[in-house]
């Protein structure tokens, strides 16, 4: 038997199928075991520590016990301590970013993926550098500053070069006040000079969605091109950190396999980065498989109901908390507003995934690669989200002041987030308000900005937050930073 070993650099011994399996029956033992449950959330809560707060997190078999539990009041208390750890590591704050999609050129066999090769019948479209030009001019003027840049896999049409050249255009446009300031980067597994290549063009995080972490289902929903290699899939993120990349996001489509294989299979893979690199996934991403060209979920037969999908999102938060955590528009207003109460940290707005969908007058679904369910535009989404006590944020500083990897662990641990995280919000929604958004939601915005400015607890940085807030009021002053 292959033994699990949380610092092999194996796929099969850090995600460990024995160890998942002992996993779930040990969770389904005890989620009757309210002694060891109740500790397990006493264990999860965050604890004050100086002018901060600390969490530890929990293990994969401790998570999957409280995901196990059926009893309502004990998911009750994970979802009071979800929201607790969320407002203490996060606050009311939630990061907008949007897709691009830059090529749907695909030679896999991905059998949840319009894209996939087999598919003879959508439009294959890939994007001129022009082309990338106008969609990112598009985004910009949705208010837009953060991206992530979507692309089939593809050696001879979407080669690392055609990927590096996207960027290099993408971090190069400023159209009137706009500017992207992030471009996290989804695509596939790839080589270790590769993920240097993408370090050095300055990405924000490397984004790789597992699908599913069970081997056997792996292969069989993947049968033919590269990604058909578990093992190369699976390792990616370690090739991605050696390559120098700081900032990895994982993510499981839920609805391929059982999602409590998933759920314990993902949170080894946290471990597994914490253990070999010392830091942990950046985000963690939940989508679930959704109707789309060729495409019907209902022929995978794991899909989740709702209160599953959330009940995963509370359970994850408790268990890795210093992972942000994101939802796409994949997922309708109804389970967004859920999933950011149990800790979502970022949302995509105003999405198109198709190739070349922004420059659209109208949603295009020919090259969509799922069908969106929040088609809502970026200011109704921003507008929603403070309607419901929430700042969104266009905050992108962290990285860009080199705070990645474990730093923004130090931070919530040093209490610092309410001098720093707030007013970089603050500041980047009032560059929102002035640039891009609508009437209504500019006087929400204001009031929100003026009353949250309050909160900033040092005096000194609550001047600076002020003084800068009204340089982007009356000037075309951008940009600024904590
Ligand atoms: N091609 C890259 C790869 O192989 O990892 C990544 C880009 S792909 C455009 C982004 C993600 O979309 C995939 O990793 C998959 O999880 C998700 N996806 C594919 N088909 C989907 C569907 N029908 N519904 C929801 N998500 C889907």
């Amino acid at each position: 038997m292959i033994k699990y070993d949380p610092k092999s650099l194996k796929a099969e011994e850090f995600i460990n199928d024995a160890e998942i399996q002992e996993t779930i029956k040990y969770a389904e033992e005890n989620k009757n075991n309210m002694e060891l449950i109740n500790s397990i959330l006493e264990k999860a809560r965050p604890k004050k520590q100086g002018n901060g707060n600390v969490c530890q997190g929990l293990t994969h078999r401790e998570a999957s016990v409280l995901l196990a539990c059926e009893d309502p009041e004990v998911t009750k208390k994970i979802y009071d301590i979800a929201e607790e750890i969320k407002l203490a590591f996060y606050g009311n704050r939630i990061v907008l970013f949007a897709p691009l999609y830059l090529s749907n050129y695909c030679v896999n066999g991905c059998l949840y993926c319009p894209y996939h090769i087999a598919n003879k019948t959508i439009p294959r479209k890939k994007l001129t550098q022009e082309e990338v030009k106008a969609e990112v001019i598009a985004l910009q003027d949705m208010g837009h500053k953060r991206l992530a840049i979507e692309a089939g896999e593809d050696p001879v049409n979407n080669p690392i070069e055609y990927i590096l050249e996207c960027i290099d255009t993408i971090y190069s446009i400023h159209h009137k006040n706009g500017a992207i300031r992030r471009v996290n980067v989804n695509i596939a597994a790839t080589t270790v000079e590769n993920y240097k290549k993408l370090a050095d063009a300055g990405i924000g995080t490397y984004i790789l969605f597992q699908e599913t972490y069970n081997k056997e289902g792996y292969e069989k929903l993947h049968p033919t091109g590269p990604k058909h290699d578990y093992a190369y899939h699976t390792e990616a993120m370690d090739r991605a950190m050696e390559g120098g990349i700081d900032d990895v996001g994982l993510g499981v489509l839920f609805g391929l396999e059982g999602y409590k294989y998933e759920f314990a299979a993902l949170l080894m893979h946290a471990e597994h980065l914490e253990a070999v690199h010392g830091v942990g996934p950046h985000t963690i991403s939940v989508p679930r498989v959704k109707p789309a060209d060729d495409i019907n979920p209902e022929d995978f037969d794991n899909s989740i109901p709702d209160e599953t999908f959330i009940k995963i999102a509370a359970c994850i938060r408790l268990a890795v908390p210093y992972t942000g955590m994101i939802i796409s528009t994949r997922e309708n207003e109804q389970v967004r507003a859920e999933m950011l109460r149990v800790g979502i940290s970022q949302i995509s707005g105003g999405s198109r995934t198709s190739v070349g969908g922004y420059t659209e007058e109208e949603r295009p679904h020919d090259t969509e690669q799922f069908d969106v369910s929040d088609q809502r535009t970026l200011d109704e989404v921003v507008s929603w989200l403070m309607d419901n006590g929430h700042i969104p944020s266009f905050c992108t500083a962290c990285y860009r002041e080199g705070r990645t990897g474990d730093r923004f662990m130090s931070l919530c641990k040093s209490g610092q987030i309410l001098n720093c995280c707030h007013p970089n919000a603050l500041m980047t929604l009032t560059e929102y308000m002035v640039d891009y958004a609508g009437e209504e939601t500019k006087k929400k915005g204001f009031k929100m900005i003026d009353e949250e400015l309050e909160r900033i607890p040092k005096e000194k940085v609550k001047a600076i937050a002020i003084d800068n807030i009204k340089a982007i009021k009356e000037s075309n002053s951008r940009d600024f930073r904590f």
